[in-house]
């Protein structure tokens, strides 16, 4: 190695990211002091990124440091956090130069525009897998929960859905897309945005929250199950781009909106008449189900059948292959 691990995290760690007034010591000690403001409560989330299940092994390295945080900084979203912090554990097969400028691109470019100062980490040699932990604050009280959904509530998503699995569709050869259409799904896959701004408009409004990172489906069973009620989701109603509707144009080709993975949108629930606060959002709402009395996650179309979507979701050590 050129570079050793210090020279390293010097060279490509030690700035880039936001400076923040409340980093008593950020990288450098054995541990960074971060400053919590009376009042506030600390929101800590962690993400792992591991080469060919995360990400495909070709992933340009800019996108990687992106994805990295952006996942992360989804998690803080979903909870209504703002994002303030951030540590990453990097383990590299080597020090490659090139790569490293890229990746810290990738991460430092995202990390400025949310305001997140990269205070530590740890850097390791071994197969590629990058872990960001992000810290955030919510005034006492205030974060968005996933389990206060209540009966009569309805269900709403951020941004649309789909376009991050149909992309893994094409790479896979499962579905035909053009070039360019494979290209543009493909920056859904590689640079999601983390609906931030969405979360902090969603405190006080929304009655619960969750990001929606492993499909649709497999999420909103997570929000249902933590308050305890039912969910009926409406496919069709399901928001969809113009490029997955260009890839898939028949209305009932809804099935990588509803079970893929990736989208980094937020679901969200809200007691009825509260639709105006919608217009707060930096980014369009849809619609797309009810909560009910009752468990499970229920998909009914508009005659009134029932479907029974095959695959719910990813999840790892399940025996499926992404
Ligand atoms: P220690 O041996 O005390 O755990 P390290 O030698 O691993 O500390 O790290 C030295 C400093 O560099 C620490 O402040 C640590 O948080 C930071 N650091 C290490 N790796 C990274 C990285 N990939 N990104 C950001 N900071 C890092
Ligand atoms: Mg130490």
């Amino acid at each position: 190695m050129a570079l050793d691990e210090f020279g390293l995290i010097e060279r490509f760690f030690a700035r880039g990211g936001a400076a923040r007034a409340d980093v008593v010591a950020g990288i450098g000690d054995d541990a960074a002091l971060l400053r919590v403001p009376a009042g506030a409560e600390l929101v800590a989330a962690t993400d792992t990124l591991v080469a060919g299940v995360h990400f495909p092994a070709d992933t340009a390295p800019e996108d990687i440091g992106h994805k990295a945080l952006a996942v992360n900084l989804s998690d803080l979203a979903a909870m209504g956090a703002e994002p303030a912090w951030a540590l990453l554990a990097l383990t590299l097969p080597e020090a490659d130069e090139e790569w490293l400028a890229a990746f810290a691109r990738g991460f430092h470019a995202l990390a400025r525009r949310f305001g997140v100062a990269l205070v530590g980490g740890d850097t390791t040699r071994g197969p590629l897998s990058i872990t960001v932990q992000v810290l955030g604050r919510v005034p006492a009280g205030a974060a968005l929960r996933r389990g206060g959904a209540r009966p009569g509530d309805r269900v709403y998503v951020t941004g649309t859905l789909g376009d991050a699995a149909l992309a893994l569709e094409g790479l896979r050869g499962e579905r035909r897309l053009a070039r360019a259409a494979l290209a543009a799904l493909r920056r859904r896959l590689d640079r999601p945005e983390p609906r931030v701004a969405a979360g902090l408009a969603l405190r006080g409004v929304a009655t619960a929250a969750i990001d929606v990172s492993d499909g649709l489906l497999a999420d909103v069973a997570h929000l249902a199950a933590a308050g305890g009620v039912a969910v009926t989701l409406w496919p069709e109603s399901l928001p969809r781009s113009p490029e997955y509707l260009r890839a898939a144009p028949s209305a009932a080709d809804w099935g990588a909106a509803l079970t893929g993975g990736d989208d980094y949108e937020l679901c969200f629930t809200l007691v009825p008449g509260m639709e105006s606060a919608l217009e707060t959002l930096d980014c369009p709402a849809t619609a797309i189900g009810v909560v009910e009395a009752g468990s499970g996650v229920h998909c009914r179309l508009g005659d009134g059948s029932e479907v029974h979507p095959a695959r719910p979701g990813y999840t790892h050590f399940s025996g499926s292959t992404r």
